[in-house]
C-alpha cells in the first residue's frame, strides 16, 4: 500500500483545489459544509446545481474509466480529490448513489446499450439514482425480497409490483435500481433480477418517512405494475443476486472516501465548538477528540489499503470487511462526542423550521449508521464467516 503521493499526484491536488477555490463561491457559498448526514434536506436545489457545476469541470465520476466519461483517476487521486473537497467545505453530494453504485455496477455487469443510456446522465449530474433493495420483510435477510417482476409478452416490458422501504433520496431521484423476483416460485438468492426503473411514472408512488431528525431522507416506494423496459434488466433474469452483491462491493469501496470527507467536516465543527466553549480543556473530552482524529486517519489508510487491491467485478480484499463496522461505530461515537462537547446547550432547540442545529441532527442521524448498509451484527457475521472462515451461524 502506498502512503505518500507522487509529484504527479500533487499536481493533480493543485488542479482540484484551485478549481474548488474558483467555483465553490457566489451562488454556492451557502452550500459549504452543508448536506451531510442529518442535513440532507438543506440546499437541495443548490446542491443539484452544484452537481452540474462539478460535471462541467469534469469532477464527477473521476474514478470511472475515460471511455465511460470518467477521468480514470487512480485510487491515490480519488483520495486527494476527496481530501481537497473536504478542505474546501464541499457540500454533501446528491449524485453519490449513481456515481458510487449504479455506474460501477453498469460498467462491470451492464450491457453496452445500458452503459450508453444511463452513464451520461450520471456523469453530467442531471440524473439521480436511489437504491431499491430493502423491503418490510427483507433487510438483513435481503434474499427474502418479495417484489415481483413479470415479463408481459404483449407489451414486451417488465411489470414490477411490490414495496420497497427506507429508500434514501427516492423523492429526489430520476431512477431506482430494484431487486425483484423474476421467478415467482423461487426463494432466497435464486430467481432474482436487477432492474433499472424510471421513477416518474404512474406505477411508482413515493411516500416520505419522517425520521428522528424531523426530516425525511428516506421513503417507502410502492410499485404497482411499474413499467421497466425489456432491456433494462442487468444480467439475465435469475442472476440478480450476483449483480446485487457486486454492487455492495462498490458500496464498501470508493464511495467510502466521499463519506470520509463529510466526517472530516463534522469533526472540524466539533473541534471548533470545543475550543470556543472551553470543553477542549476537559482532559476526558480532549482524549475523545484525539481518539476521533486517530479513527479518521485509520479509516483513510484502511480505505487506501482496501482500494489498492480487489477484483474488477467489484470484489474487495478481506480487509474491506472491517470497514463498515469500524466507520459506523466511530461515527455513532462522534455523535455522542458532539453532544458532550455542547454540554447543556445540546438539549436546547433552536427557532426555525427544523429546530435542531447541525450537530444535534448529526447526533440523531448517527443512530442509524449502525443499521443501514448492513447492521453491526450482520457486519460481525460477515467478518466471522467470510474473512476469518469461522463456522456459519445456524440459518433458520
Ligand atoms: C438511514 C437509512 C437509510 C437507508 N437507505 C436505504 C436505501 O437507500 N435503500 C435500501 O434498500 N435500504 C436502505 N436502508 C435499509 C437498511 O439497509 C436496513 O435497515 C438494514 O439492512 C437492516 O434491515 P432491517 O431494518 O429490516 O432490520 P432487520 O434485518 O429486521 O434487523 C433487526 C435487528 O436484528 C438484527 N439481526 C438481523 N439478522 C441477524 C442475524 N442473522 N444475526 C444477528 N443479528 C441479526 C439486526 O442487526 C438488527 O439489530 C436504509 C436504512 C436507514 C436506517
Amino acid at each position: 500500500m502506498k502512503l505518500s503521493f507522487s509529484a504527479e499526484d500533487e499536481i493533480f491536488r493543485d488542479e482540484i483545489s484551485s478549481w474548488l477555490q474558483e467555483n465553490l463561491c457566489g451562488e454556492f457559498e451557502e452550500t459549504r459544509g452543508r448536506g451531510g448526514p442529518g442535513d440532507e434536506h438543506m440546499f437541495v436545489e443548490e446542491r443539484k446545481a452544484w452537481e452540474r457545476k462539478l460535471a462541467e469541470g469534469g469532477w464527477t465520476c473521476i474514478g470511472w474509466p475515460v471511455e465511460h466519461g470518467g477521468r480514470g483517476a487512480t485510487v491515490e487521486q480519488q483520495v486527494i480529490f476527496n481530501e481537497e473537497y473536504a478542505r474546501a467545505g464541499g457540500p454533501g453530494r446528491m449524485g453519490h448513489i449513481g456515481e458510487g453504485l449504479t455506474g460501477p455496477t453498469l460498467i462491470a455487469f451492464g450491457s453496452e446499450e445500458q452503459q450508453q443510456r444511463f452513464l451520461p446522465g450520471i456523469v453530467s449530474g442531471t440524473q439521480l439514482w436511489c437504491q431499491g433493495y430493502s423491503e418490510p420483510s427483507a433487510g438483513s435477510d435481503l434474499a427474502n425480497v418479495k417484489t415481483k417482476a413479470r415479463f408481459d409478452e404483449h407489451t414486451g416490458q417488465w411489470k414490477i409490483t411490490g414495496q420497497k422501504v427506507w429508500t434514501s433520496l427516492a423523492h429526489e431521484s430520476e431512477f431506482c435500481f430494484v431487486i425483484a423476483r423474476t421467478d415467482p416460485e423461487s426463494v432466497g438468492q435464486k430467481g432474482l433480477g436487477f432492474f433499472l426503473i424510471e421513477m416518474d411514472q404512474p406505477g411508482v408512488e413515493v411516500r416520505p418517512i419522517q425520521q428522528l431528525t424531523g426530516t425525511s431522507e428516506f421513503n417507502e416506494v410502492f410499485f404497482d405494475e411499474a413499467i421497466c423496459g425489456a432491456n433494462d434488466i442487468v444480467g439475465e433474469p435469475g442472476q440478480g443476486w450476483k449483480v446485487a452483491m457486486g454492487l455492495l462491493g462498490f458500496e464498501r469501496g470508493v464511495s467510502t472516501l466521499g463519506q470520509q470527507m463529510l466526517f472530516q467536516n463534522e469533526f472540524n465543527e466539533i473541534l471548533r465548538a470545543a475550543k470556543a466553549n472551553g470543553s477542549a480543556q476537559d482532559p476526558a473530552i480532549r482524549q475523545r477528540i484525539a481518539d476521533a482524529h486517530v479513527g479518521l486517519r485509520i479509516m483513510r489508510f484502511n480505505s487506501m489499503r482496501m482500494l489498492s487491491g480487489g477484483g474488477e467485478d467489484g470484489s474487495l480484499q478481506k480487509e474491506a470487511m472491517i470497514y463498515k463496522l469500524y466507520w459506523a461505530t466511530w461515527h455513532r461515537n462522534l455523535g455522542k462526542l458532539a453532544m458532550d462537547v455542547l454540554g447543556a446547550e445540546s438539549e436546547i432547540l433552536e427557532d426555525g423550521p427544523y429546530q435542531l442545529n447541525r450537530l444535534q441532527s448529526m447526533y440523531l442521524f448517527t443512530r442509524s449508521d449502525t443499521i443501514y448498509g448492513g447492521t453491526n451484527q450482520i457486519q460481525r457475521n460477515i467478518i466471522a464467516e467470510r474473512a476469518l472462515g469461522m463456522p456459519r451461524e445456524p440459518r433458520g
